[in-house]
């Protein structure tokens, strides 16, 4: 590190003579998943006539028609040396990474030199969706933005401001501008990604993640479709391979045969739907067999509640508890698992004892996968979670953690209060339980009259193309009378950037601030994103005001765009807006983002003053020198942190060991000491939901396996009916953004249809032919791939190709995207026919003529109904097709889409919810997180 202000080292493109280049090098933070891994920039210091981009004004479209921000220099890369990234490898001083990434790590290069990225604001000047952008200013776009939410908070239309955000790469940043504002505003991409599985974490203990000790594990168990369907996937395979090192057994639980699964002891692949009664037969096992942590259980588990509630009748004693457990789960033996999942009962009996031999060092987990597919998913996750914890290995060496133990998120100056409002857009009343926002049926709610977005911004986030029913996404941001004014914060073009009103470009992992933490082992951690070139500027000597002064183009980054914007819609500090932008080293003046972090790492993360202190640095300059910083090494604490006496003083202590102060239960007598135990009403891990019970859902109070939409009983393969699995994602590829990273997609750039020998004997298929797919509103055509790591009945599609493009230039990536055809053959069916293959091209960047690929897969999501879970709301993934050879007028990559059928299944699945609101008038239980909380009042329902 002590080199990293003058990096040298031989030019490798010279070689054999050995010509020394000369690099800064500064660390920041991958963008490329949600695990952070550190990476470290190579600074160029050398020469050329470009601009601090690497880059000549010529290639930029021209110079700006519109006037600077009025506090900004004169353009500063003028001023500047001439700098520019060009590579970018591991940070060893990452606690998570150490040095280490996957192959989307080192490929933010390419991202950075994307000869097609968008380098300046550009404002729609033809009908929405014809493609048709001019460049404009940032001046012009925050004044824009900033007069049209001001107009909307003077008239208290809270709720028609809309943040819709998919990769946010910090955490609670934007949580603080909303509340700043007042709004209820925020929206993700949660509820098709992970939702489901957090509802069933967090029924258990509050906590909505798992966070296993991987690396000290004896027996890991994973439900994921590749490795955590790829997030944290390089921080958890390096510890995953350290505890197999060291002697820990692994299973993975997969329909599809893996890259993990091919590593592991135990390969099982249970027909779609049924992981649930796979878990319970393990549960039963562990029960029956008496391989569970009694003294654990109980101690830890609500297990008086149970009896109460369960069995009323009953004494209400553990031993009475545990015998009313296994009468419970008598039905969920091996051998009625083996019926339901197709598994071998004898091997679900050895991994059971497996498990059991392991004790309190079982690391399991699952995200996506099983839990995102099915209807009924989150039960996938509390069956799970019921293992771990009859194993007593919830925060233990070797066990599963929970994501708060091991994250860690420090609070910024001057928080906002939640705000006073309820969006019922985001959290509708038909969906109590859903852990985030019903985001994805955003078109269908508006479709139906619920409401309208006057300001919408899309924040690295592609819900065209992402999205089930993609096409109602088209339709609603067609509309202006649904979306007044849309905005797409993106650092590449997309499928919806085409139909924003403003694409704004922002940068990518090495062009912006951030600040992260994820649970990747039992330790806790931050790290720091940074924009490369400013920070190196500045190690030279140059002061930089906006980062995109000192980014590519004008590519700048949002922690600065929200300063700018809140402080143009309350300049005058009336809104009460103002001041949440104000320093705290200024007193009145607009705050900086070097002062926003700063104050983070002043005053809010235990040991870095001091640490920056033993090495002659400021808080800042730590951070900003070694992009991290660990601030607990072992975090094993959890639910056994101790209570201050102030806290625990007047309190009640219990006869089951809660501890309960004015009624409410704030913790655990845990020998001498009163611990904080679990964040749920009882402190204790809930096995049964009193919740469930009064939010009219009783007959889910335990874990349990719910039939999934896509239960074989529903499947006849004679008939083609087949199950699709499109959740599994390739470990090269980022799910939208990688269209712009040419090492990426030279490594993956088709997605045939997985099948198994004894299905594509039964349609006659072979590896390559086509096939037609069908789903409940649409069809899409693909090639069948013949594999045995598929099991039978069942086909599986990559979600991370068939990008496609309307046009040459302002759509996505022509070395990722096929020109398509988009046609309206009938009112509202819509066909999308390839028009153009990838092929190569001239550009500045001489690689892209080398492009030898020419597929880029086939577009599923397009084709899929919206099917929300009614509890989780998570949208069930996996689809009920029906396969078909391709007729004469079908054509490799075609896609079919009939909105009309799109809003008769979604009113389906609506129709399976059981509406709040529930005790008391509530909107949703108060104790159950949500995202950019409101305040209590807000979470009743009102007159
Ligand atoms: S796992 Fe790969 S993509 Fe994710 S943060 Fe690490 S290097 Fe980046």
């Amino acid at each position: 590190m002590d080199q990293w202000d003058d990096w040298v080292e031989y030019d490798p493109a010279a070689w054999p003579r050995k010509v020394e280049k000369r690099y800064i090098l500064v660390p920041t933070t991958c963008f490329n998943c949600e695990a952070a891994c550190g990476l470290v920039a190579y600074v160029d210091r050398g020469a050329g006539s470009e601009d601090a981009s690497g880059r000549s004004e010529d290639a930029s479209g021209g110079a700006s028609r519109g006037t600077p921000l009025a506090s900004s220099p004169q353009r500063f890369a003028s001023s500047l040396p001439q700098l520019r990234i060009t590579k970018l490898e591991g940070n060893p001083h990452h606690p998570a990474s150490r040095g280490r990434n996957c192959a989307k790590g080192p490929a933010t290069i390419n991202q950075v030199q994307d000869p097609n990225r968008i380098l300046y604001p550009l404002k729609r000047v033809g009908p929405r969706g014809s493609g048709q952008f001019e460049r404009t200013t940032w001046d012009e776009v925050l004044d824009t933005f900033a007069g049209r939410i001001r107009t909307a908070l003077i008239e208290d239309r809270r709720t028609e401001i809309m943040y819709h955000v998919g990769r946010p790469g910090h955490d609670g940043y934007m949580d603080r501008v909303l509340q700043a504002w007042g709004v209820d505003g925020h929206n993700s991409h949660t509820n098709v990604c992970s939702s489901a599985a957090r509802v069933g974490y967090a029924l258990w203990s509050g906590a909505d993640r798992p966070s296993p000790d991987h690396a000290n594990a004896k027996f890991i168990l994973m439900l994921s479709s590749h490795l955590e369907t790829g997030h944290y996937f390089n921080p958890h395979a390096q510890r995953i391979i350290e505890g197999r090192n060291k002697g820990a057994k692994i299973c993975v639980i997969d329909v599809r045969h893996s890259n993990t699964a091919s590593m592991a002891d135990h390969w099982l692949a249970p027909w779609p739907g049924t992981e649930a009664m796979l878990l319970l037969a393990i549960a039963h096992i562990l029960l029956n067999e008496n391989l569970f942590n009694r003294e654990y259980v109980e101690q830890w588990v609500n297990w008086r509640e149970y009896m109460r509630a369960k069995a009323p009748d009953a004494p209400v004693e553990f031993d009475r508890f545990v015998e009313h457990l296994k009468a419970h789960y008598a039905y969920a033996t091996p051998e009625a698992a083996e019926r339901e999942c197709g598994i071998e009962a004898e091997r679900i009996r050895t991994i059971a004892r497996e498990i059991g031999a392991a004790g309190s060092a079982l690391a399991t987990h699952v995200w996506r996968n099983a839990a995102a597919g099915n209807l009924g998913g989150w039960q996938v996750a509390r069956c799970l979670q019921f293992i771990v914890v009859l194993m007593g290995a919830v925060n233990t060496v070797g066990g599963t953690h929970l994501n708060s133990n091991n994250k860690f998120v420090p609070p910024p100056f001057l928080k906002p209060p939640p705000q006073n409002v309820w969006s019922e857009l985001l959290y509708p009343i038909e969906y109590p339980l859903a852990y985030h926002e019903l985001s994805y049926l955003l078109p269908h709610f508006l479709e139906e009259g619920r409401g309208k977005v006057d300001v919408y911004f899309t924040r690295v986030y592609n819900p065209v193309w992402t999205n089930p029913d993609g096409m109602m996404w088209e339709k609603m941001l067609r509309d202006e009378s649904k979306i007044g004014l849309h905005a797409a914060l993106t650092p590449v073009w997309s499928e919806t950037a085409q139909y924003a009103d403003y694409v704004l470009p922002m940068g990518n992992g090495a062009e912006r601030h951030d600040l992260m933490s994820q649970e990747t082992h039992a330790a806790k951690w931050i790290s720091f994103r940074q924009p490369v070139l400013r920070v190196a500027a500045e190690r030279l000597g140059k002061s930089v005001e906006f980062t995109y002064q000192a980014n590519p183009g004008e590519v700048w980054e949002e922690d600065e765009f929200w300063i700018e914007l809140s402080w143009r819609i309350d300049p005058d500090g009336a809104l009460g807006v103002r001041k949440y932008f104000e320093s705290p080293y200024r007193a009145g003046q607009k705050i900086t983002i070097e002062e926003y972090y700063r104050w983070i790492f002043e005053n809010s993360v235990p040991g870095l003053p001091e640490a920056a202190k033993a090495v002659g640095m400021t808080p800042l300059e730590y951070m900003k020198r070694h992009g991290a910083f660990l601030v607990e090494a072992e975090a094993y604490t959890g639910h056994l942190a101790k209570l201050k006496a102030e806290q625990v003083q007047g309190a009640e202590k219990h006869e089951d060991g809660s501890v309960v102060k004015s009624g409410i239960p704030i913790g655990v007598q845990h020998g001498d000491a009163v611990v904080t135990g679990f964040n749920t009403p009882s402190r204790k891990l809930e096995i049964y939901s009193e919740t469930m019970q009064q939010w009219n859902w009783p007959e889910h109070d335990l874990p349990a396996y719910i039939e999934s939409h896509i239960h074989r009983k529903h499947m006849d393969r004679a008939k083609g009916q087949y199950v699709l699995i499109p959740t599994f994602r390739l470990p090269t590829l980022i799910h939208t953004r990688s269209a712009n990273a040419k090492w990426l997609y030279e490594l993956s750039n088709t997605n045939p249809v997985w099948m198994h020998p004894e299905d594509a004997v039964l349609l006659g298929v072979k590896t390559t032919d086509l096939i037609k797919v069908a789903t409940r509103i649409g069809h899409f055509i693909n090639k069948v791939w013949v594999t045995e790591g598929m099991r039978p009945g069942v086909i599986a599609c990559s979600h991370h190709l068939g990008r496609w493009r309307l046009f040459d230039d302002q759509s996505t990536d022509r070395m990722a995207a096929c020109k398509v055809v988009r046609e309206e053959i009938a009112p509202g069916q819509f066909r999308f026919r390839k028009i153009e293959k990838i092929r190569a091209y001239a550009s500045e960047d001489p690689d892209t003529k080398r492009i030898w690929w020419s597929d880029g897969g086939v577009h599923q999501n397009l084709t899929f109904p919206v099917q929300p879970d009614p509890i989780s709301g998570q949208h069930c993934w996996h689809q009920a097709v029906t396969i078909s050879r391709t007729g004469t007028d079908d054509e490799y990559g075609d896609v079919f889409v009939d909105t009309n059928k799109s809003m008769e299944v979604y009113r389906e699945w609506l129709a399976m919810t059981r509406p709040g609101p529930g005790p008391g008038g509530l909107r949703r239980p108060l104790w159950l997180a949500r995202a950019v909380r409101p305040s209590a009042e807000a979470f009743r329902v009102k007159e």
